[in-house]
């Protein structure tokens, strides 16, 4: 009797339950997802191809006591910058450590920061790259390629005979030693970047220039494929070198001038397997694993502004950033 009571009551409550489904799904409730698609694996919570970085990037140029102005700052003011930017948690990366993230093989540190070096000025050598040891701290130095070659005289020395050679070697060297030169030789391009402070980046062969066309700018009625090819013969010649004589192979291009020509300038060096590139253009880079590297902005550090009055405006824009919608 119990039995039948509790067999009774247990065909009433399942009678209930039909009647309820019959229902829910009959409104629609659960029509749509069928209960097999529980079953299929969930993807994981966070997706991340969606991670943002906010990244700014500094420009600096000579690091020396001379002449200081807008793109000539003290060593003493570069090693303020650097002590400022550690304390305010933020981590020095390169374009390589960018690469890295994207592909998954690296994580990025929670406050990036980018510090770069143009043209490639000797002082960066002898200034900046002891600071940046001293502390730890990676930078990018972009060079010109003329200007590297400007330091071994004369350019046509092997045409001239073992003797003759000889002679210019031992120019070459007391050039290097003397304090009027301007540039980088790849000696001390290949010392810096071995040390792992230092990831060296192409700055033009002689596209430095405001002629034959405004540093990396498309002429006039030039057509794109003949811009290309012009593109491409200055930029590989200094990519060849650098990969020959101080065996580091730039991955980015530093636009002299942060001169571009709208959709053709990356077009062209994309083509020609640059990963990056980088304007003169302000602004705080927002980026995702799935960004394009190309026309990164920076901002340019003149002498004059005192390392907090500098960078906190820059670290509040970097806040900014992080609070708009992705
Ligand atoms: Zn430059």
């Amino acid at each position: 009797m119990r039995k039948y009571v509790l067999s009774n009551k247990f065909n009433i409550l399942v009678l209930a339950a039909v009647v309820l489904a019959s229902v829910f799904v009959f409104a629609g409730g659960v029509a749509e997802q069928p209960a097999v698609a529980c079953l299929k694996p969930s993807k994981p919570a966070v997706n991340q191809t969606v991670e943002t970085v906010h990244i700014p990037v500094i420009m600096y140029h000579s690091v020396k006591d001379k002449n200081k102005g807008k793109y000539i700052v003290g060593p003493a003011t570069f090693e303020a910058d650097i002590l400022h930017i550690k304390q305010k948690g933020y981590t020095p990366i390169v374009v390589a450590d960018l690469i890295a993230w994207q592909a998954g093989k690296k994580d990025l540190p929670p406050k990036p920061i980018m510090l770069t070096l143009d043209d490639g000025q000797k002082d960066n050598y002898f200034n900046a790259f002891p600071i940046l040891k001293k502390h730890n701290t990676k930078a990018i130095i972009s060079v010109i390629g003329k200007t590297i070659d400007e330091n071994y005289l004369p350019a046509n020395a092997s045409a001239q005979g073992e003797k003759y050679q000889q002679a210019s070697e031992q120019q070459t060297q007391k050039l290097k030693k003397r304090s009027g030169m301007a540039h980088l030789c790849y000696e001390q391009i290949k010392e810096m970047a071995d040390s792992g402070f230092v990831e060296i980046q192409n700055h033009s062969y002689n596209m430095h220039s405001a002629r034959p066309r405004l540093g990396m700018k498309k002429k006039h009625n030039e057509s794109y494929e003949c811009y290309k090819k012009a593109l491409e013969a200055d930029l590989m010649r200094l990519q060849t070198n650098l990969t020959q004589r101080a065996g580091v192979t730039p991955t980015a291009v530093i636009f002299p001038f942060g001169e571009i020509t709208q959709k053709y300038t990356t077009r062209a060096l994309k083509e020609l397997g640059f990963k990056a590139s980088f304007t003169c253009y302000n602004g705080i880079n927002k980026l995702t694993k799935n960004s394009c590297l190309h026309e990164l902005k920076r901002y340019n550090r003149p002498h004059g502004i005192s390392t907090e009055a500098f960078f906190n405006k820059i670290f509040s824009q970097v806040e900014k950033s992080k609070a708009e919608k992705n």
